[in-house]
């Protein structure tokens, strides 16, 4: 790969770890808000919150949830950028093989080619 396209890749992946840790930063906040919250709604004897308590409850969920696949999300962003360090960028971590340009423009943090991503999944499934 040339250098040029690394650069271009490292500065994609670096934008999107910002994008991600913001985006995480303040899930965080919710969640320890929602936990603030809940330990306010124990002392009340009369809630009038009975109604939200199932929504909150869900939001709270799906924000754990949402911060769980960022954080794997993360990980997978910080991987690419260290194999954008140690030359092995672009390279299936699998067979070796370069992995498509097209396919790295959409996935720029994949560690897989087509080929063996298929494939893992057909193990999977
Ligand atoms: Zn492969």
């Amino acid at each position: 790969m040339r250098k040029t396209e690394l650069q271009r890749f490292r500065k994609m992946l670096e934008d999107e770890k910002a994008r991600v840790m913001r985006s995480l930063a303040q899930h965080e906040k919710i969640i320890k808000h929602t936990d603030d919250q809940s330990g306010l709604e124990l002392g009340k004897a009369h809630s009038n919150h009975m109604a939200d308590q199932g929504s909150d409850e869900y939001q709270y969920e799906t924000t754990i949830k949402f911060a769980n696949t960022e954080g794997r999300y993360l990980y997978n962003i910080e991987e690419a950028l260290g194999r954008i360090e140690d030359g092995s960028y672009g390279k299936c971590q699998d067979c070796g093989k370069a992995i498509a340009l097209p396919r790295l423009k959409r996935l720029p943090y994949t560690r897989l080619c087509i080929e063996c991503k298929e494939q893992e999944e057909a193990q999977q499934a």
